[in-house]
């Protein structure tokens, strides 16, 4: 069995947080993921060379490399130890010297502000070179193994290749490119403030930008950048809350980072597409988040109701909450119950058409699929399928629970496995227009149906309406606040 001290560790106490998200001129600055791997990759996105200016942070030197291409691998990977045994996380004060720890911040929301609380997660001092010595270990002394962690690595040694040279650092490094850059594979431009970092076995690479810069990525991905002004800053909000709440969850803490930068945060693929609709909405909301008795608001959204939004309570079986309990988004549809199957079916009947809606929009409000009896069968596991029933609608129509039955019996409780198992469906609102050898829908709606409606959004400010007027009929009860940084 391999024991180390974790000397290098201490060397922690010296360094900056791992997570960087800071708060600097009552702005949020955050870290979000680009891309983590064994190796990484940065690229031009053009034939031109780009220049990163790269400092260790510790270090006054900045050092400026040229290249096309540069690859980025670990030189001492193999020689650290990455896997120990959390003890505790304290808050910074009462530490003692002599245990190994690694410094984070977490996030928190305390009497109607943000603020970041600064601790120490406290290892046992032994730790081990992969997993499985830790969990052999843990088993032989009786130490849950949910107590086992990846132990950041700090200030382990990078070489960055450009092809023509090489260049050696000491992790955590800050990175700036001002043209932008291409990351992984991923064909997206990315320019401004990075920060490389080693996290156990991997590399992270994330943008360090203010939660401003962050939110006008965000809006171009959720809503388009030719979208009205007033739809725009409606996103810009709901967008710029979301984002807080997914910090106080704090659940890329671990990873080392703040928020990811896919669909299970926000899609956020850089600034390129931006244009000045964009920074407009973005910079006339500014700092502008949702909240409710003091509390952030829960800002989900979604693509498109198709006629009413559903409550949060039932289409996460979580505990209601009062903004989040469904609105009416069309108002013909007002006077129809769409969780009962005749109004549903009433409903779902009736053609929706909207001249001034894009073509995408229009997509959304009526639609129809088909999917062979065989296949829908495949997806749920089982070898033939009889009859379909729908047990329970939320109030937007939205399926909810749903009965399969064939050589066995399959209960799907939720809108998101309903859509999936029928093959990527863009929602559960739907009804069953005919069940033979293929089982054709007819459906209204893209998304989970909860808080704000994007194509209800969009044809709101197409009429006028203003953005506060559009929070409040989607979030109705919240209230727009600016002050709630913690400097
Ligand atoms: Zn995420
Ligand atoms: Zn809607």
């Amino acid at each position: 069995m391999q024991k180390k001290l974790l000397l290098w560790l201490l060397l922690a106490l010296l360094l900056l947080p791992l997570t960087a998200a800071e708060i600097k001129d009552n702005t949020l600055y955050l870290e979000v993921l680009l891309s983590e791997g064994k190796s990484l990759n940065i690229k031009s996105r053009d034939s031109n060379p780009a220049l990163l200016t790269i400092k260790e942070v510790n270090s006054p030197i900045e050092r400026q490399i040229q290249g096309n291409s540069f690859s980025i691998s670990f030189m001492n990977r193999d020689k650290l130890p990455f896997w120990g045994f959390l003890n505790c996380i304290e808050p910074i004060g009462i530490h003692t010297m002599d245990e190994e720890n690694v410094i984070r911040q977490t996030i928190v929301w305390e009497d109607g502000k943000l603020r970041l609380k600064n601790e120490r997660m406290v290892f046992e001092p032994i730790s081990f070179g992969n997993r499985d010595e830790a969990l052999l270990y843990a088993s032989e002394t009786g130490i849950p193994a949910q107590q086992i962690r990846a132990i950041p690595m700090i200030n382990a040694t990078v070489k960055i290749c450009t092809g023509a040279d090489d260049y050696y650092f000491e992790t955590p490094l800050h990175i700036k490119s001002e043209k932008d850059i291409q990351v992984g594979g991923l064909n997206l431009g990315f320019c401004g403030e990075f920060i490389l970092k080693a996290m156990g076995e991997k590399l992270v690479l994330t943008q360090y930008l203010s939660l401003e810069d962050y939110v006008g990525g965000v809006i171009q991905n959720e809503i388009g950048s030719s979208a009205p002004l007033e739809a725009l800053k409606t996103q810009a909000v709901a967008a710029r809350t979301h984002a807080i709440k997914l910090l106080l969850y704090n659940r890329h803490t671990p990873d080392g980072y703040d928020l990811c930068n896919g669909t299970h945060c926000q899609v956020y693929k850089g600034q390129y597409l931006s244009n000045a609709n964009i920074r407009t909405a973005v910079s006339e909301t500014a700092g502008e988040v949702l909240t409710l008795d003091g509390l952030i608001a829960d800002a989900t959204y979604h693509s498109s109701c198709g006629g009413k939004t559903d409550s949060s309570a039932n289409i996460w079986r979580s505990t209601p909450l009062d903004h989040l309990m469904g609105v009416t988004c069309i108002s013909d549809c007002d006077s129809l119950d769409l969780s009962t199957a005749s109004g549903a079916k009433a409903w779902l009947n009736t053609s929706l058409s909207d001249p001034e809606a894009s073509s995408w929009e229009r997509a959304t409000l009526n639609w129809s699929r088909q999917i062979s009896r065989s296949k829908l069968a495949k997806n749920l596991g089982l070898k033939s399928i009889s009859k379909i029933e729908v047990l329970k609608r939320g109030n937007s129509g939205r399926v909810i629970l749903m009965k399969i039955t064939g050589n066995k019996t399959v209960t799907l409780n939720s809108e998101y496995k309903i859509r999936q198992v029928f093959g990527n469906l863009p929602s559960s609102f739907f009804y069953i227009t005919s069940f033979g050898s293929t089982i054709s829908l007819k459906g209204k709606g893209s998304g989970h149906g909860v808080g704000m409606c994007q194509v209800g959004a969009l044809r709101l400010a197409r009429n006028g309406w203003q953005y506060p007027q559009i929070l409040e009929k989607y979030y109705p009860g919240t209230t727009i606040s600016r002050d709630w940084i913690e400097q």
